[in-house]
C-alpha cells in the first residue's frame, strides 16, 4: 500500500528524518512509537505530502508521487490523516463536519453526502450527535468525529498522530476501540502512539524511532518481548 525508500528530510539544518525505508503492506496496523522530537509526526507528514521530502520516494499503491506532477490533493484524498487535535469546524454541526470535504472538493449531491455521513457516524457511535455543534461534544466524541470525517473521503490508508494524546484518560480507550474497528474491518493504518498497550494488541507491526532513525521493526511481541537493539530496550524501559 505504502513503499517509503531512502527518505530524507531536514528543517534547515536539522537532518529530521535519516535514510527512512518502510512498507505498508494492505490491511496492515503499523504503529510507529518512539520519544518525542523523533521525527514521527514528520514522517507521517511526509506520507500525504503535508512536508516535502528532500530525498527519496513515497510509493502509494505501487505509484511514486511526484509532487511536481501529482495533484497533491488527490494523494490527500487515497491518505486520511487524524491528528492529536481534531481541527473540527466550530460553527459547524457534527454532519456537516463530515459532509464538508466529500461536498466541497469531490463534489458529491449533498443528499449522497449526508447518506455515507450518517452511515460513518453510526460506525463511530455518534449517530445521534449528528446535529449538534463540537462545543457540545466530549473530546473522545470530538476524536471520532474527526476520524469519519477522514473515512468520508474514502481513504485507502488512515494514518493517526497521537489521536488519543490530547483526551483524558477515561475517554481513551472509546477512540481506541473505534482505531480496532476499523483495523478488523481490514483498514490499513499506521498510528503514531504512545499507548503499548494497543500497539501490542492491534500492531502487525511496530516500527520504533530513534533521532530520525527506524532502530528496529517487528511483530508486536518481538519488539515488546524480546527487542533487539540497546536503543528500543533502553526506550521501553523508560516508558514501561
Ligand atoms: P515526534 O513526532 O516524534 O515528536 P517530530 O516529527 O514532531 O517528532 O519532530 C522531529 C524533529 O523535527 C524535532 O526536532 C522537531 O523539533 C523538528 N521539527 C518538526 N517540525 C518542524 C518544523 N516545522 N520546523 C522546524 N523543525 C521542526
Ligand atoms: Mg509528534
Amino acid at each position: 500500500m505504502v513503499t517509503v525508500k531512502n527518505l530524507n528530510k531536514y528543517f534547515g539544518d536539522l537532518h529530521v528524518l535519516k535514510d527512512i525505508n518502510f512498507k505498508v503492506r494492505e490491511s496492515e496496523v503499523v504503529c510507529l512509537i518512539g520519544s518525542s522530537g523523533s521525527g514521527k509526526s514528520t514522517l507521517l507528514r511526509c506520507l500525504n505530502f503535508l512536508e516535502m521530502l528532500n530525498s527519496g520516494v513515497v510509493m502509494i499503491k505501487g505509484q511514486a508521487v511526484d509532487p511536481k506532477k501529482n495533484n497533491l490533493n488527490d494523494v490527500r484524498q487515497k491518505v486520511g490523516m487524524v491528528f492529536q487535535q481534531f481541527n473540527l469546524f466550530p460553527h459547524k454541526t457534527v454532519l456537516e463536519n463530515v459532509t464538508e470535504a466529500p461536498i466541497q472538493v469531490k463534489k458529491k449531491k449533498k443528499t449522497e453526502a449526508e447518506q455515507e455521513a450518517l452511515a460513518l457516524l453510526k460506525k463511530v457511535g455518534l449517530l445521534e450527535k449528528a446535529n449538534e455543534f463540537p462545543s457540545k461534544l466530549s473530546g473522545g466524541q470530538m476524536q471520532r468525529v474527526a476520524i469519519a470525517r477522514a473515512l468520508a473521503m474514502k481513504p485507502e490508508i488512515m494514518l493517526f498522530d497521537e489521536p488519543t494524546s490530547a483526551l483524558d484518560p477515561e475517554l481513551v480507550g472509546e477512540v481506541l476501540q473505534t482505531i480496532k474497528t476499523l483495523a478488523s474491518e481490514g483498514m490499513t493504518m499506521v498510528v503514531v502512539t504512545h499507548e503499548m498497550g494497543f500497539a501490542r494488541e492491534v500492531a502487525d507491526r511496530v516500527v520504533y524511532m530513534h533521532e530520525g532513525r527506524i532502530v528496529e521493526v517487528g511483530e508486536p511481541e518481538e519488539i515488546f518481548d524480546h527487542p533487539k537493539e540497546e536503543r528500543t530496550k533502553a526506550f521501553l524501559s523508560s516508558i514501561l
